[in-house]
């Protein structure tokens, strides 16, 4: 199964992941940052497997995202 990887602390809450997919990402409204859903964190970096078919589109994100902090393994 494909994992989503994102590094949060350098999130800079433009809400590009949660636009394009509202099932996997939350935009906090504690600190403006975009959580991953379901996310296990390890020294504040989030991960978590996804299903095959999201990861297209997740890898999609992964490109758009301004500050390139998600990745797709
Ligand atoms: S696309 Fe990147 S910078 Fe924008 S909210 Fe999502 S994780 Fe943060």
């Amino acid at each position: 199964m494909p994992k989503i990887i994102q590094y949060r602390n350098k999130c800079i809450g433009c809400g590009i992941c949660y636009e394009l997919q509202p099932e996997l990402w939350r935009m906090s409204k504690k600190d403006g940052k975009a959580s991953l859903i379901k996310a296990t964190e390890k020294k504040y970096i989030y991960s978590r497997e996804v299903h095959t078919s999201e990861e297209i589109k997740s890898r999609e994100i992964a490109r758009a995202c301004p500050v390139k902090i998600i990745q797709v393994l």
